[in-house]
């Protein structure tokens, strides 16, 4: 039998990675990570236990503590959903606070450390499609296929806007503008791993194309290649 390919999925926040690598992990029987739930698992941590007496959050308690943070997946639907210490926290990671202070964690080295070879497991036995920031240049250099996802901040705004309000969440427009915009200047301005398009990924502009558009335009590239 022949290997099932990996695949990395990389690009600015809400250009629909996450939605169209799961899509796509159904259509071709793989395993879907979304290592962004990695980074929000640890802030959320952070944000609960690891706070100074100001109420910022306490990195070096943080590092400390890494040996108390047990993140694990749960495969339902070719999707994996992160818990933490035996808790499902799939909603508590979407939080406005999580977003805000996620990538602050993010750019610190040793959280990137701690995580990597989480990673790289998941993605050692193949068949699996990772979304993130810097899974096509640092995690998996390898990997079989890459793309690299942007999109307008208009559509993108949008998107995260009408996403939140499925949710459930209260929020509006000009905040969910100002949490992509900041966020996307942390990670691509990071000394450790900024979000970059790796030079062998395929770059895909989806601010006027569907999802189903998208994941043509994927599926295709793999298919003749
Ligand atoms: O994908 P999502 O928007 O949920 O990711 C949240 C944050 O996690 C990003 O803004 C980024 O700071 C961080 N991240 C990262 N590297 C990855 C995936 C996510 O730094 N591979």
């Amino acid at each position: 039998m022949t290997r099932k390919p990996v695949i990395a999925i990389d690009g600015y926040s809400s250009t629909g990675k996450s939605s169209i690598s799961k899509e796509i992990a159904k259509r071709l029987d793989l395993i879907h990570l979304d290592t962004g739930a990695l980074y929000r698992g640890i802030t959320y941590f952070a944000l609960s236990k690891c706070r100074s007496k100001t109420m910022s959050i306490d990195l070096e308690l943080l590092y400390s503590a890494f040996d108390t943070i047990q993140l694990d997946f749960k495969e339902i639907d070719n999707e994996l959903e992160l818990y933490l210490n035996n808790k499902s926290i799939a909603m508590e990671i979407r939080s406005p606070e999580v977003s805000d202070q996620v990538s602050f964690i993010a750019k610190q080295a040793p959280v990137r450390e701690f995580l990597l070879e989480t990673q790289r497991q998941i993605a050692s036995k193949g068949g699996v499609i990772m979304d993130g920031r810097d899974i096509g240049t640092t995690v998996l250099p390898d990997a079989n296929y890459k793309f690299f996802l942007t999109a307008s901040i208009e559509e993108r705004t949008k998107r995260r806007y009408m996403e939140l309000l499925s949710f459930g969440q209260k929020t509006d427009s000009d905040s969910v503008r100002q949490n992509l915009q900041q966020r996307d200047k942390m990670d691509s301005e990071r000394d450790v791993s900024p979000l970059r398009q790796a030079p062998d990924a395929i770059l895909i502009d989806n601010s006027s194309l569907t999802k189903e558009e998208t994941i043509g335009l994927i599926l295709k590239h793999i298919e003749d290649n």
